[in-house]
């Protein structure tokens, strides 16, 4: 069997992951394969979005 496989493209834009309102820290690992990194948490610390430093993704809360 064939599993289907995400390409991802260098010039693909960052992700955008969206989390409950109610979460106020987030981990991100950069995903699988080249984009991956340490895993490090980040807080929203009040704010609504906050975006990984290694890999560009976004994490945005989402409203309620
Ligand atoms: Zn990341």
């Amino acid at each position: 069997m064939v599993k289907d496989k995400m390409v991802r493209p260098m010039t693909q834009p960052p992700e955008v992951i969206e989390v409950s309102a109610d979460v106020d820290s987030v981990k991100c690992n950069g995903g699988n394969g080249a984009l991956g990194h340490p895993v490090v948490w980040y807080s929203f610390d009040g704010k609504s979005q906050v975006e990984c430093a290694y890999c560009d993704r976004l994490f945005l809360k989402k409203s309620a």
